[in-house]
């Protein structure tokens, strides 16, 4: 565009280019699908062996801060080339090579589920003004809570802004139960939030945005297969209750983040009803389940594991099944929150809060006086309750997409695939002196290990390293070589070589009060394949070479 001011008209009528037509225009319609394939070709230029886009990125944020609108507009070629740049260095979740967090990669239906309303801008504040996409939020969110072990015709239940946001929709419900009033009059008295020791921090931030204070959130201990101790849970609830606290909510984890630990919800849930009845409770505690993680594994609540008709191997069998027998009590939560971004292969924003009785969502629908000027005609207007205005169609369509496109045997498939891979990397550090796997009774697709220097007894030092002080030195020790393992592993990786893994600071703390640094491997490519389980242990072993070599010269 040139330095000239051009007239108004000629800058709306170059514009109008750069928008879908409102009415049928195929030649148009060309143009915008090119140049979203021109877009891809970009970014497939940009492909290599590496599990990652481009090279790694020096981010310059000085250079960031300086930016500024300019005056002329730009081209959508030119905007469309700079955008796909800022994917330069990005990890390819997707790719077999990347074992680094429970991040997806997204079906073709799904990204197309999520486009089409990017498209076309439904509203799901009400069905006036998102017509049939409400009826796919509908769709999704019945069918969610069908596969979960709920009653879909009582259900109910919406897409929401994450993980995060499904755990804030369910303890707020759970709040009104406790302290009824709490919307109009504000938190009064000091309402609890129970949870694990393991569970999401998440759950600090929904204490905090709910007014309860982070210091309302009561974490139990977890055993060493990281699900909360029942007895231990028991007990804490029985001195908050006889303290005259209220229990806003009691969370449970179905599916912890770093280890994939579940929390045994039936006795969560026994535990509440017993002490519900015990200190005549005038309400009964909420129970939210937080199964952004192991919603997934619902597929094999019946599935026939003496028939096994899919024709999975005996060690994913006894994994998928470790696993089944917690997440088929997920039905017994009054609400529940499902990520179909973690383990549903569906782009990020995806995430559905269900709730087990749709009447419960009556105690945060808002007076309808507040909302005038909305919810004119239709019969669907979750907008009424809804803390966002405006809800975007984009989580219901991706979730509906892969929900449709998988079926229960396919997401049984994948599941089952990615578990073979985690368990046959498990097999091999289980194999190997040099390497522990830390958890050992959570059966997902993560895997936490642990590698030692040469000359440790690996069948006594993990465990007393967890739990006696006068190992201490000896932890920290192994914590920093674990480092060291890993920064060897990651530049490895990152030059195309090697697998990515990823590395957290504190799996756990031991119990004397440490924390325990751990390798972490999140298998979750559909492309995953024996070939990077096997790159996962070479690189290990080249890594802990090349520390024995240093140990030597120092020595
Ligand atoms: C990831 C995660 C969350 C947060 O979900 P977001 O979608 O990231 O907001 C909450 N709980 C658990 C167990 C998680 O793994």
């Amino acid at each position: 565009m040139g330095a000239m001011s051009e007239r108004y008209e000629d800058i709306v009528a170059a514009l109008r280019q750069a928008f879908p037509q409102p009415v049928s225009d195929r030649v148009h319609d060309a143009y915008f699908v090119f140049s979203f394939l021109r877009a891809l070709d970009r970014v497939d230029a940009m492909k290599s062996q590496a599990p990652m886009l481009g090279k790694p990125e020096e981010l310059d944020y000085e250079a960031a801060r300086r930016s500024r609108i300019a005056e002329a507009p730009a081209s959508l070629e030119q905007v469309s080339e700079q955008l796909v740049d800022y994917l330069s260095g990005m990890f390819i979740w997707g790719h077999p090579k990347a074992q680094i967090n429970v991040v997806p990669s997204s079906s073709i239906p799904s990204i197309i589920g999520g486009l089409l309303p990017s498209i076309y801008n439904p509203n799901l504040a009400s069905d006036e003004s998102s017509r049939r996409v409400a009826v796919a939020e509908v769709e999704a969110v019945s069918m969610a809570a069908d596969l979960v072990g709920y009653d879909a015709g009582r259900a109910g239940g919406v897409f929401t802004f994450g993980g995060t946001g499904t755990l804030l929709y369910g303890v707020k419900i759970g709040l009104e139960k406790a302290c009824p009033g709490t919307r109009r009059k504000g938190v009064s008295g000091s309402a609890a939030l129970v949870c694990s020791e393991q569970a999401h921090y998440a759950c600090h931030s929904v204490a905090n945005w709910l007014g309860l204070g982070e210091e309302a959130v009561i974490q139990v201990p977890t055993t060493d297969d990281n699900e909360i101790v029942p007895c231990l849970l028991e007990s804490q609830l029985r001195d908050l209750l006889k303290d005259g606290r209220r229990i806003a909510a009691i969370v449970a984890t179905m599916g912890t983040t770093d280890a994939f630990g579940l929390d045994d919800l039936k006795a969560v849930c026994g535990i509440r009803d017993e002490l519900a009845h015990a200190f005549s409770l005038d309400y009964t505690p909420h129970v939210h389940a937080d199964a952004v993680i192991g919603w997934a594994w619902s597929v094999f609540n019946d599935y026939d594991f003496d028939e096994n008709p899919l024709g999975f191997r005996h060690r994913t069998l006894r994994a998928l099944a470790g696993a089944s027998r917690r997440i088929r009590e997920l039905g017994r939560s009054d609400s529940l929150g499902i990520d179909f971004h973690k383990t549903g292969f569906a782009p990020y924003v995806s995430s559905a809060f269900v709730c087990r009785d749709a009447a419960d969502l009556k105690l945060i629908t808002r007076d309808p006086r507040a909302t005038p000027y909305l919810f004119q005609s239709g019969q669907y207007h979750p907008g009424r309750w809804t803390l966002e205005t405006t809800r975007s169609g984009f989580g219901p369509m991706a979730a509906i997409a892969n929900l449709r496109l998988f079926g229960r045997d396919g997401l049984r498939s994948l599941l089952g695939h990615l578990v073979t891979m985690a368990e046959a990397l498990r097999e091999h550090l289980e194999g190997h002196q040099a390497t522990h796997v830390m958890n050992r009774g959570n059966f997902g697709t993560v895997t936490l290990f642990r590698v030692y220097p040469e000359g440790v007894d690996t069948f006594t030092v993990p465990d007393r390293e967890l739990r006696d002080p006068r190992y201490r030195e000896q932890l920290l020790a192994h914590n920093a070589y674990n480092r060291r393992i890993y920064e060897l592993m990651q530049a490895e990786a990152l030059s195309g070589e090697g697998v990515v893994i990823s590395l957290t600071d504190c799996y756990r703390e031991t119990e004397y009060g440490e924390p325990v640094v751990a390798l972490k491997s999140y298998i979750t490519s559909p492309f995953s394949d024996e070939r990077y389980v096997d790159a996962v242990l070479e690189s290990i072993w080249r890594a802990r070479d090349k520390l024995a070599a240093e140990e030597s010269t120092q020595t």
